[in-house]
């Protein structure tokens, strides 16, 4: 495993490559503890948190197994999730030198539109807003499209239709 929990400078606990990793390859495939559900809810008691769920497009709620849950929100990301057949994978954006931390737009893997306050500290950092690709602001919307998660697209057809012609009349 070339992935190392380490303190983030962004948030807590972070994920970070003790690899070079090339950019527009596979990372890793992302695995889960197992869903929350009703019957089975979240056990803070046992350190199971919100924040360590991915919330999938199609509702399901999906707590992370480590280090995966620990992977910050950047508004310049790094890498982007990539979920086929429910398989989850995260792709490089980029190159990502060695002992870099690994970093996810939350936005362009759910719609789940929680309000919250991102403190990356990136120049584009979007500060407090509502967490889902919907809610991005037009410009970023075009410029992180290559990077949306399929799952999304394929679960929201009409939204991200709406900012392709939304776009074309600009
Ligand atoms: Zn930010």
């Amino acid at each position: 495993m070339s992935l190392e929990l380490r303190d983030s400078n962004i948030n807590g606990k972070g994920v970070f490559t003790t690899k070079t990793i090339r950019k527009h390859s596979v990372v890793c495939k992302v695995e889960i503890t197992r869903t929350v559900t009703k019957e089975h809810p979240l056990d803070p008691a046992q350190g199971e948190m919100y924040y360590h769920c991915h919330y999938a497009p199609d509702g399901e709620t999906l707590l992370l197994a480590e280090p995966y849950r620990y992977f910050n929100h950047s508004c310049r990301p790094n890498m982007f999730y990539y979920t086929v057949n429910k398989a989850m994978y995260c792709i490089a954006i980029c190159d990502i030198a060695k002992n870099e931390e690994l970093t996810l737009e939350y936005s362009l893997c759910n719609m789940f539109g929680k309000e919250w306050e991102c403190r990356c500290g990136e120049d584009n950092c979007r500060g407090h807003h509502r967490c889902g690709f919907a809610f991005m602001e037009h410009s970023r919307q075009m410029e992180y499209l290559p990077y949306l998660d399929p799952f999304i697209v394929a679960s929201y057809p009409e939204e991200i239709q709406k900012v392709l012609e939304k776009n074309l009349l600009a």
